[in-house]
């Protein structure tokens, strides 16, 4: 039978990847971590929200943790793209973009996830900066700030209720016929929150600082700040090829071990879970290098 390269496969190599990497690697676990270089946040010129890191660049806090990483031997790098994956046996293998075949007894999926923002001209231009995605990384930077929402329906509610302790100044806009309910209508009426429901044509920016939000025909309007929900998939159908289930909402089916529905694959970070922070894809990635670990070690402990 073929002996594998590696014993794990990490594919993704951002905080989620790296932090599975640092249990397994100090755990003496021969790994590869796959990465081509694209984490989701790269735009964002400050990461907050992350103890020890509150206000770092996205890019510094993945240094030094490579920085760290790198002083383990049993831990190796390539820098290329994951293209597909299959079982052969009782080992996966992976071909990369650049033509590399590598086998492994596990495979970690660390993938992130990609968004894919409305085409709204100038709106991709402020992702991370003032147009933001979650209240806890950015909302406080943004706080009492003229603020909108670019969302609709139940998930508006929910936002809305998250980002008013922030700021009294908050506009739906829904960019096409608004799906609230009569109550919801009542409860932002109360709430002292307006809903625009006219089609956004672009958003006016300075640098990625947003300035006036403009609807065609109709007045623009000035806004500080926009929060954004918008729809995303999975950044590789290698996990289909596998045979991992997806869940109704998108993410990688796993369990409370980070294990997906193939046995010996696993998934850790935002592909995986809705609570998208750094702080979570690094705690979901330690756990998932812990589990990996005790397979393996299990497995060979007869
Ligand atoms: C704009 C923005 C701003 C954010 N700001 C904050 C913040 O301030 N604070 C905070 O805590 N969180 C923030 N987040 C959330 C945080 O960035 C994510 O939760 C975190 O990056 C998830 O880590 P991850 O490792 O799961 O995925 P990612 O960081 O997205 O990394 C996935 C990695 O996998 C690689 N990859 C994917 N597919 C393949 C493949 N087939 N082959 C090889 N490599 C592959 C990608 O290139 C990438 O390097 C922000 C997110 C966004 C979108």
């Amino acid at each position: 039978m073929k002996q594998a390269d590696f014993e794990v496969i990490i594919i993704g190599g951002s905080y989620s990847g790296l932090s599975a990497a640092m249990s397994l690697g100090r755990s003496l676990r021969n790994v590869l971590i796959i990465d081509n270089g694209e984490p989701c946040n790269q735009q964002t010129p400050h990461s907050h929200n992350f103890l020890t890191q509150d206000g770092s660049t996205p890019k510094d806090i993945y240094i030094k943790a490579k920085e760290q990483l790198q002083k383990y031997d049993t831990i190796q790098f390539l820098n290329d793209l994951a293209i597909t994956g299959k079982r052969l046996g009782d080992l996966f293998e992976i071909t990369t973009k650049n033509g590399k075949k590598i086998s492994c007894q596990k495979l970690i999926f660390a993938t992130g996830i990609k968004d894919l923002l409305p085409a709204i001209d100038g709106l991709a231009e402020c992702w991370g900066i003032s147009v933001i995605h979650c209240p806890y990384c950015h909302g406080y930077e943004f706080k009492n700030a003229k603020t909108a929402m670019i969302t609709n329906g139940e998930r508006a509610m929910h936002l809305t209720s998250l980002i008013k302790n922030l700021t009294d100044q908050l506009t739906i806009l829904t960019n096409g016929p608004s799906d609230f309910n009569k109550d919801q209508l009542k409860k932002l009426k109360r709430n002292n929150i307006s809903v625009i429901e006219n089609k956004i044509e672009k958003v006016e920016h300075q640098n990625g600082y947003v300035e006036n939000v403009y609807f065609g025909t109709h007045e623009p309007i000035a806004f500080q700040a926009i929060y954004a929900a918008v729809p995303f998939v999975q950044h590789t159908d290698i996990l289909q090829s596998l045979g991992c289930q997806i869940t109704e909402q998108g993410y990688i089916s796993i369990d409370s071990f980070q294990r997906t529905t193939v046995n010996g694959v696993f998934a850790c970070g935002d592909n995986s879970s809705p609570m998208r922070s750094v702080a979570n894809a690094v705690a979901a990635g330690s756990l998932t290098g812990a589990m990996v670990n005790k397979e393996l070690a299990d497995a060979s402990f007869l």
